[in-house]
């Protein structure tokens, strides 16, 4: 029997990703292969792409490297111990793949397995800059038809933006800023609101980009290049005193250092980026006087399900952060041309058809 094959993009090394043409997976055991419909360009892809990600320095991400995490398609087949997709049913996944052999697989505990494999980046599973997606059933989800394919693609990030709130209540009262204008920092402040925060300020350094902020639920805006963000946000917080969630998407240093600065007492910090260094000169003293609680989020097992829920219920839609469409075939332009797209892009998306 022929071997099928199918077009994927894999990265070689910094600047060096290629299409071509490789094996088709198959639909073997609890496998579902779907046909990708929509890819997330992610600003991970991009460090994996220029050799910057700290995966790449720790050895923890290796080239050649089948990149690309967040996605949506329609499933083309299914293996024999498949019971709950077919083909035809529209699907997202997990961004991680647990052995499903070890104990705490067996009991169903995906993040307690210690082989897990993350979808396109950490300990590669291939990922979605390809024409079919294998992914065992376990970790494949069914899109909802009140979603589209672009929204489906934008689960993954949307379930980081989503742990940020773990554990977090919000009031009328309560001031929550987001620092950050890409599509996790956009989710951020979509969720802000639906989880009923008060004020909700986006804080970023394009006007373009900040008023998506506003037609999807920001009550203020502020450009960090025009203005004194800290000043400002502690004017706008209730009795000046500074607000109660901070979500840390930028990535930048001194957004982290605000983060703190702007914070009011028992405050919570949420870090959702990845900074690629260590930053020496962070302030400690005001977390501890302030009684501030930072958090890491970058997503669990469970988010997915749950923040698409949340994308089907909620009437604001976020479709405003679709900010580019691209064919795959021109897929590595995103990458290669990084510049055309920079100012402008909050989620860039790879169509397949
Ligand atoms: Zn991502
Ligand atoms: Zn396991």
């Amino acid at each position: 029997m022929k071997m099928e094959t199918m077009k994927a993009i894999t990265v070689y090394g910094p600047h060096d990703a290629r299409m071509e043409n490789v094996p088709k997976p198959l639909a073997t055991g609890d496998m579902v292969v779907a046909k990708v419909c929509r890819t997330g360009v992610c600003a991970t892809d991009r460090s994996i792409y220029t050799g910057e990600s700290s995966f790449i320095r720790s050895g923890e991400i290796k080239y050649p490297c089948r990149f690309g995490h967040e996605w949506a398609g329609i499933v083309e087949s299914v293996g024999p111990d498949v019971k709950d997709f077919k083909p035809g049913d529209r699907v997202y996944s997990d961004n991680f793949v647990a052995c499903g052999e070890c104990e705490a697989c067996k009991r169903k505990d995906y993040m307690s397995c210690n082989s897990t494999r993350s979808v396109g980046t950490v300990n590669t599973w291939d990922g979605c800059y390809a024409e079919y997606m294998q992914i065992p059933e376990r970790h494949v989800y069914h899109l909802p038809e009140e979603l589209s394919m672009d929204e489906g693609a934008l689960i993954e990030p949307a379930s980081i933006a989503y742990d940020a709130f773990r554990g977090v209540q919000l009031t009328e009262n309560d001031t929550a800023v987001v620092y950050g204008t890409g599509a996790i920092g956009m989710v951020a402040v979509w969720l802000a609101k639906y989880y009923g925060a008060g004020r909700v300020i986006l804080v970023g350094r394009s006007d373009d980009k900040l008023k998506v902020g506003l037609e999807i639920g920001a009550d203020y805006v502020i450009n960090g290049k025009k203005e004194d963000a800290v000043a400002r946000i502690k004017e706008l917080s209730l009795g000046k005193k500074g607000a109660n969630l901070i979500v840390e998407t930028s990535g930048s240093a001194s957004a982290l250092k605000d983060s703190i600065a702007c914070a009011a007492r028992y405050a919570r910090i949420s870090v959702v980026s990845f900074y690629e260094r260590n930053i020496d000169d962070l302030p400690i003293d005001p977390l501890v006087l302030g009684c501030f609680s930072m958090v890491g989020a970058a997503g669990r097992d469970g988010n997915s399900p749950e923040v698409c829920e949340i994308m089907r219920k909620n009437p604001v839609k976020l479709t405003p952060v679709f900010t580019h469409h691209v064919p795959f075939e021109n897929a590595l332009d995103v990458f290669e041309h990084e510049e055309k797209y920079h100012n402008s892009k909050i989620k860039a998306i790879i169509d397949f058809d």
